[in-house]
């Protein structure tokens, strides 16, 4: 059955409407689940018993099922959540000066294919709904279960890849940004795409403030082909075109992340490609620590071993920052939960 917290505002003004209710009904619904946050019918006051059983049979109103929690000293919390039919997600939240943040999966599984990505390991099973998307939030919130504690940023960097499931990730953006719900400012949600040209072109034509983040890891073609085969039909020149025009149409910045492997992709001649990848683009680029993935024959690296990587950039007026790292005593590289519990 379709969940109810895959809904818009408009969505569930129409609904109303089809149910022979008045449209204000939507407003006082989407206030029970996303600002009340409450999910048990008998504490819903103002809309009628025989109203709720009707919605009751045509939608479902059940959090996602924490499967697994693991709680890191530096307070990143990562959970495996169990969907409707079984299949297993993760998200995580990470908490910043400046809010919390949540890391949501929008695929089961990726199917980009990234070398070093524990979540590619398992191929795509099926998208993730807007529904599932939003739960992922909302299961979350509900379990720190305190006003002060709420969640204020969102980034779509789970495991899939989010412009292979772009209507879905779009309808989860409008739930979660909507001011009469949880109201996640467009500014404070960032997606991360490993650069699927499609993708891009159609996100510079949204009407919101969201934020594009490019998994770049590496800017010479070659190696960022074999790295990441997604490359070999998006590769960095119509890559760079296509952020170039998101920018002329959003004037916003745009982040590249750059894993750094080890005798990879670290070398003078990496960063002087990536200097002039960014060169023209207001762009911020964020060096991440690569994250040990036990079967994967990439070698961790330590940011002291990034710093001479990072000092370049940085005397090329790159804005750049090496990504504090979160739970590096839990399961928190991307994908490692989920994937420990599945077979391949
Ligand atoms: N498919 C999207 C979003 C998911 S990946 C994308 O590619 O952007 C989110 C980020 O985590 C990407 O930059 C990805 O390259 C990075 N990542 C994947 N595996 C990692 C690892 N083992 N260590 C550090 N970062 C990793």
């Amino acid at each position: 059955m379709k969940s109810i917290y895959g809904l818009d505002l408009k969505d569930l003004e129409e609904y109303f409407i089809s149910i022979g209710e008045k449209k204000f009904r939507a407003k006082q619904l989407f206030d029970w689940l996303f600002v009340k946050r409450i999910n048990d019918f008998d504490k819903i006051t103002n809309i009628s018993n025989d109203v709720l059983s009707v919605i009751n049979k045509d939608y479902t109103f059940d959090l996602l099922t924490i499967k697994d929690k693991q709680v890191s000293n530096d307070g990143t919390i990562k959970y495996l959540f169990e969907l409707e039919d079984g299949n297993l997600v993760e998200s995580v939240l990470m908490r910043y000066s400046y809010g919390n943040s949540v890391c949501v999966s929008s695929q089961v599984g990726c199917n980009m294919g990234c070398q070093f990505c524990a979540s590619g390991q398992l191929k795509k099973k099926r998208d993730l709904s807007a529904g599932e998307m939003v739960l992922q939030i909302l299961t979350i919130q509900n379990d720190l279960d305190q006003d002060e504690d709420r969640i204020s940023h969102v980034v779509v960097m789970g495991i899939g890849e989010p412009f292979d499931n772009y209507d879905n990730v779009m309808k989860f953006v409008r739930i979660i940004n909507n001011p009469f719900g949880l109201a996640i400012g467009a500014r404070h949600i960032t997606i991360s795409t490993c650069g699927l040209i499609d993708g891009i072109n159609k996100y510079a034509n949204e009407d919101l403030q969201i934020n594009l983040a490019i998994s770049l890891h590496s800017a010479i073609d070659k190696k960022r082909s074999s790295l990441m085969p997604v490359n070999k039909s998006n590769d960095l020149t119509s890559l760079k075109r296509a952020i170039k025009d998101y920018i002329k149409k959003t004037n916003r910045r745009v982040t590249f992340e750059y894993i750094m492997l080890k005798g990879v992709n670290t070398s003078k001649e990496d960063a002087e490609a990536l200097i002039k990848f960014v060169r023209g683009i207001n762009a911020y680029v964020n060096l991440i620590p690569y994250n040990d993935v036990s079967n994967l024959e990439f070698e961790s690296i330590s940011r002291d071993e990034c710093f001479p990587f990072y000092q370049i950039l940085k005397e090329a007026n790159v804005n750049v920052t090496i990504r504090r790292e979160f739970g590096s005593d839990i399961d928190a590289a991307c994908g490692q939960l989920r994937s420990k519990r599945i077979k391949r």
